[in-house]
């Protein structure tokens, strides 16, 4: 679905990201883990076109996407989603305006139809009786899951998580992880940087280590976190479970 080749972004005059490869097929989840700094965010940003590379390619379906074309922009945004650590809601709309207003302005729908999705939407991530309030009146927790909804809402054919639960309370973490697994039930294709890394090895098809912009380990998690591997990514999720 999504494939990033040679991927090269400065930032503040350091090479964030250096030469990053990374395909996700249908139906594939991910798990990109690695120290602070190593560029995670960084490359999310970058798959979905909030920072344009310095050099590179994304291929979306196969497509070469041009990064000085506004419409591939558009484009791609769509039918990548993303899901940022701090949620990134509207604090002046409540949780369905939040979902539908991406549907009026992007989708161009109308108003009820934009109003029954978001409904539909909010009801999958089990906020059926939350829909009316904003986000002050929600928990950390909720309005990820607003987040989600409003994600979901754009029928993304690949949604990118950047630390969906770091910023939460420990006892919210699980009803987002639950939304996820379910996600990944479902099939959808999906690149997620997390520490959760006990939840992640138990869902993903691999485990994308990162260190100091590049890509340096990947695999299978109960091959990389086996007792004799030698991995790094052993070695980091040990000092950081
Ligand atoms: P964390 O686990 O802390 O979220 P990360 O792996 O997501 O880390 P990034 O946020 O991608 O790391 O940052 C990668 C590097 O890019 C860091 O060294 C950071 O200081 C640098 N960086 C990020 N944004 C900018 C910016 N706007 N200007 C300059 N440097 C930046
Ligand atoms: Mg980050």
């Amino acid at each position: 679905v999504l494939e990033a080749r040679g991927i090269v972004k400065e930032l503040g005059g350091n090479t964030v990201l250096n030469h990053v490869d990374l395909t996700l097929a249908k139906g594939d989840l991910k798990v990109l883990i690695g120290p602070s700094g190593s560029g995670k965010s960084t490359l999310l940003q970058c798959l979905n076109l909030l920072h344009i590379p310095e050099d590179g390619q994304l291929l979306l379906d196969g497509t070469p996407v041009n990064f000085k074309k506004k419409t591939d922009l558009y484009q791609l945004r769509q039918k990548v989603g993303m899901i940022f650590q701090d949620f990134n809601l509207f604090d002046h709309l409540s949780a369905r305006q939040n979902v539908a207003i991406a549907l009026k302005k992007v989708k161009k729908q109308a108003k009820k139809q934009a109003h029954d999705r978001a409904c539909e939407e909010l009801a999958r991530v089990g906020l059926s009786n939350k829909m009316e309030l904003y986000p002050a009146q929600l928990s950390g927790g909720q309005k990820q899951r607003v987040s989600i909804a409003r994600a979901l809402a754009m029928d993304p054919e690949v949604l990118l998580l950047d630390e969906p639960t770091s910023a939460l309370d420990p006892e919210l973490i699980s009803e987002v992880l639950v939304v996820i697994r379910d996600l990944a039930k479902a099939g959808m294709t999906m690149l997620m940087a997390t520490h959760q890394i006990s939840f992640s090895a138990g869902l993903a098809h691999e485990f994308v280590f990162m260190e100091n912009g590049r890509i340096t380990e990947q695999g299978v998690p109960s091959v990389l976190l086996a007792e004799n591997s030698g991995s790094r990514t052993r070695d980091f999720c040990a000092k950081i479970s």
